[in-house]
């Protein structure tokens, strides 16, 4: 009840100004049985918008704890509010991605950059990716250990070499080589995230890895549990993008699935799957059991049903990810913009963490399946 409480009060709170979002200006969708504001649909034209998200999954209010609803409402909100600065000052999509996705590369609540989740054998793997829906270039990384900031990685592959994807030991060679920030692997860890990973060790009669050098002394008692072991075992980010002169972009990034197989790679940075961009069609970023997403080319199927086929963004959205995805028992969600300024996001797990912002009007946030 008092999750429930705290995330009416933030919806609440959240709500559109009248003033900033008459029905000229903007189209919402129909009022949610909840009575919570309806979302914003669709953005004006000249003006930004953002939608984000935090993750999928068994998010349910009885899974997670109030204080931990709270904390990762408020992470997303300062991530939202970091994309709008920058967009405010007249920036570039790309740079809003970017902001906003290194600020949740710094929280350890969410499953990228500090706080990812580990790998089988006890090393954090962090992938990430950046599209530029105005040129269709595009950087992606997989597999990093050292460098901080995974997303600001893939913008340099994007910008700074002739590639499009490097992976591993010598994707955090370039970075180090374009003066990106290096750390020990051991900045990554959480001592939160660690126990996930011995817990699904231990159940599913696998070797523990031994506990990661440079990590802090173990606790003397286990971390209290925030949430039920399910309920929030994905929690990449992503952002999409409509910038005040309509170029879209989409960014992605995350330590991927826990206990995956070492320099196992996710959809995330697959141009196409978790990640994609074209101002012909739309910006896409994904979340979830990512060999599903790549096999339906999840992102980049969206964006050809709304280039080829004609269909709103909303209804691309749903075809792929209620109908196509279920249909192969995949499980996560989406977030898309247009460069018209359409707003969609669609999960089929019980909760994913999001959000959406358009210029002038408020943060409107949800989790749980029964919010808007
Ligand atoms: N899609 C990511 C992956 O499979 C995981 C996630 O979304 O949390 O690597």
């Amino acid at each position: 009840m008092q999750s429930m409480a705290v995330g009416l009060s933030l919806l609440a709170a959240s709500g559109i100004g009248a003033a900033a979002q008459t029905a000229a200006q903007a189209k919402t969708a129909p009022a949610s049985a909840n009575g919570a504001t309806p979302l914003v649909t669709q953005a004006e034209p000249h003006r930004w918008a953002i939608v984000m998200h935090g993750g999928a999954g068994v998010i349910e209010r009885a899974t997670i704890k109030p204080e931990a609803e709270t904390a990762y409402r408020a992470g997303m909100d300062t991530a939202i509010r970091a994309a709008a600065k920058v967009l405010d000052g007249g920036g570039h999509a790309l740079d809003a991605i970017e902001a906003a996705l290194k600020v949740l590369e710094e929280d350890p609540l969410f499953n990228c950059g500090h706080g990812a989740v580990f790998a089988a054998d006890g090393t954090n793997q962090l992938d990430a990716a950046l599209m530029d829906g105005a040129t269709m270039k595009a950087g992606a990384v997989a597999d990093v250990t050292r460098t901080r900031h995974p997303i600001s990685l893939a913008r340099a592959v994007m910008e700074k070499s002739p590639h499009v994807m490097l992976i591993g030991s010598g994707a955090d060679e370039f970075a180090k080589s374009v003066g990106l920030e290096q750390v020990p692997n051991s900045f990554f860890f959480t001592e939160r995230r660690w126990q996930g990973l011995v817990d699904q060790m231990k159940k599913e009669g696998k070797p523990v890895p031994a506990r990661p050098a440079g990590a802090p002394a173990a606790p003397g008692k286990p971390v209290a549990a925030i949430e039920t072991p399910d309920a929030h075992k994905y929690g990449t980010t992503g952002m999409v993008v409509r910038d005040r002169d309509g170029n879209i972009a989409a960014g992605t990034t995350t330590g991927g699935t826990q206990a995956k197989l070492w320099n196992r790679v996710g959809d995330t940075p697959i141009i196409g799957a978790g990640t994609y961009a074209s101002n012909q069609s739309c910006a896409v970023s994904a979340t979830g059991t990512g060999e599903y997403f790549i096999r339906l080319t999840v992102a980049r199927t969206i964006c050809a049903l709304v280039e080829y086929k004609g269909m709103a963004l909303q209804a691309a959205v749903d075809d792929v990810v209620q109908r196509q995805l279920g249909a192969i028992h995949g499980d996560g969600g989406v977030i898309a913009i247009t460069p018209d300024g359409q707003l969609a996001w669609g999960f089929n797990t019980p909760g994913m963490f999001r959000a959406r912002m358009v210029e002038g009007g408020a943060v409107q946030m949800g989790i749980y399946r029964d919010e808007p």
